[in-house]
């Protein structure tokens, strides 16, 4: 990612090219909170670097600020294309369309945005058209409030849509299709019970349906429309050759009866396609041109091919991956809705869960999760993508842009003997950017001396007679762990001794929501009842977190360390 003043800097520079060379802070603000929404939060604290760079901008010549520009943006399309290969048959298409054609049935994992992000990334390589569409023909398993979810996961992931489609609003249109193909005799309904469909089949034989007339399939069809067939009673079957080696091929099923009402329509319709029938009219319709998508879908994608060849269609250019999974998070879409509708986690973005929502709310950035994905990019096999990999990815990113303030878990008060009377410890927020601030720790006396609360961790790894250093404050000597009680020794920073983080004067609760599910409660320093809800801070020794309340007591969820 390039670093903060290089982003904050192209932003300028578009603004000064868009607005006739001069920059404005208003506009430069709201495009930094819309691209990089985990600046929000530091937006005030921020200000002064805009000012700076507007006016670093402003003072180049119109043709300067528009050299940069595109310089930037040549510079950005370089790398953006790293590792990434070039997208085949590009030029036997006008223009490159690709599309992100989730179930809203369950919350997008790792897992989805491997397609998501590829199928984005390359229309935008390409200056082609990227398309959201919801496939959500199953009334029995789409659920309402996952349209939602996965737009804001997908614009929290910086992927915006050129157009978007809901396939339950084109059932018109599907039908269209199935009934041309009943009068050409290319589909037909059967009746048959599964099994004994299948029995045949499996044989290369035909059903007694597959040999009826297309007067007599049509009227079987306006009667699975009309509510003459119960749930399972009549599918649309697309005829293929029974002799085709693999027996899913043949003769596959293209509608059914759904019972069910529809979380958007409601009961308008109770024969709905199946994946394959409307993907691939909808595919063709809107003109994919590439298909971004997992070998899981190998035979579906065979089914896909001979509706294509019946039709008379072109088939778009797939481009296949292997399975991408978060080790350790194992449950699927259905089990995790599962899972949150009994009430056994506490929602979609669960710690516990490998979903966006959860990476979101732990203070993943999405550009480590863009990375990650970009890095294993479109390898044909399956990966297994570790946490390490996902945390140390993300660990460079917010390591320059967390604020560092001192976290206490399970803390002991300890006794500072002769320490000399100093009004305040005074810390830098970020030690490699002095110009972030500073925050101030005040200091707690009674009766002469220093109190200091720290870990019992640290208290208990250290031995009678050991000096250490409570950080940026001063060292002292240990004289008795119970009670806890240690003596000054100097202010200067000495080699080799323990530095250890200390909370005195007026601590806040703190409270962290581990990976797990469990909470760590602990104390913080003073300066944390000034963070923002959804910043990203380090506690010292202790990890990354994100703010998710703040007031009397500071809530936060653990990243990692
Ligand atoms: N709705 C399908 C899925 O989520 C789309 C797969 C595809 O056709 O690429 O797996």
């Amino acid at each position: 990612m390039e670093d903060l003043r290089n982003r904050l800097l192209r932003l300028a520079l578009e603004n000064a090219v868009e607005h006739g060379g001069r920059a404005l802070l208003d506009p430069v603000v709201r495009r930094m909170a819309a691209e990089f929404p985990e600046l929000r939060p530091r937006l005030r604290e921020l200000l002064p670097l805009v000012e700076e760079i507007l006016a670093e901008v402003n003072a180049l010549s119109p043709e300067e600020q528009r050299r940069r520009v595109g310089e930037g943006r040549r510079r950005e399309r370089r790398e953006r294309r790293r590792g990434l290969p070039e997208l085949p048959n590009v030029e036997r298409y006008e223009r490159v369309v690709t599309r992100f054609a989730p179930n809203p049935n369950g919350p997008l994992h790792l897992g989805h945005v491997r397609a998501a992000l590829l199928s984005h990334e390359y229309a935008r390589l390409y200056g082609g058209k990227f398309i959201l569409r919801f496939e959500d023909t199953n009334p029995s398993n789409a659920r309402a409030e996952m349209y939602d979810r996965i737009r804001e996961d997908l614009r929290w992931l910086g992927i915006g849509w050129d157009e978007e489609f809901y396939q339950s609003d084109r059932l018109e249109l599907y039908y269209r299709v199935a009934e041309l193909l009943l009068e050409e005799g290319k589909a037909y309904v059967c009746l048959c019970r599964a099994e004994e469909f299948r029995e045949r089949r499996d044989r290369g034989l035909p059903c007694p349906c597959r040999e009826l007339p297309p007067s007599q399939h049509l009227e079987r069809w306006e009667g699975m429309k009309g509510g003459r067939y119960r749930e399972g009673e009549a599918v649309l079957r697309i005829r293929t050759d029974l002799g085709l080696p693999n027996p899913a091929l043949r003769d596959w099923p293209a509608f059914r009866v759904v019972e069910d009402p529809h979380p958007r329509v409601g009961r308008r319709y109770r024969v709905w396609p199946l994946y394959n029938f409307s993907v691939s009219v909808d595919d063709h319709e809107m003109g994919i041109t590439h298909v971004i998508r997992g070998k899981e879908h190998e035979v579906n994608e065979a089914r896909q091919r001979l509706l294509f060849q019946l039709l008379g269609w072109e088939y778009p250019t797939v481009i296949q991956y292997g399975r991408l999974t978060l080790a350790g998070t194992k449950l699927s879409k259905t089990e995790i809705v599962r899972a949150v509708e009994r009430g056994e986690l506490q929602g979609y973005d669960d710690v516990r869960l490998g979903t966006l929502a959860s990476l979101r709310r732990r203070g993943f950035l999405p550009e480590s999760i863009r990375r990650v994905i970009l890095e294993v990019g479109l390898t044909p096999v399956d990966a297994s993508l570790s946490w390490e990999v996902l945390e140390a990815q993300n660990r460079k990113l917010v390591d320059d842009l967390a604020l560092r303030y001192f976290f206490i878990p399970e803390g002991v008060w300890m006794r500072i003997r002769k320490a000399p009377s100093l009004p305040a410890a005074e810390l830098p927020l970020h030690p490699s950017h002095p110009e972030r601030g500073r925050r101030l720790l005040p200091l707690r006396y009674e009766d002469g001396h220093l109190l200091v609360l720290i870990p019992s961790r640290d208290l208990e790894a250290l031995k009678e007679g050991q000096v250490f250093r409570l950080k940026d404050l001063m060292n002292v000597r240990l004289l008795s762990k119970s009670p806890p009680e240690a003596e000054f020794e100097g202010l200067e920073l000495l080699p080799d001794v323990p530095k250890i983080q200390w909370v005195s004067a007026d601590p806040v609760r703190v409270r962290v929501l581990r990976p797990d599910g469990s909470f760590e409660e602990g104390w913080g320093e003073p300066g944390l009842k000034e963070v923002g809800e959804g910043e990203i801070l380090q506690f010292e020794r202790y990890g990354f977190v994100r703010v998710e309340r703040t007031g009397r007591e500071i809530w936060t969820v653990f990243a990692h360390r």
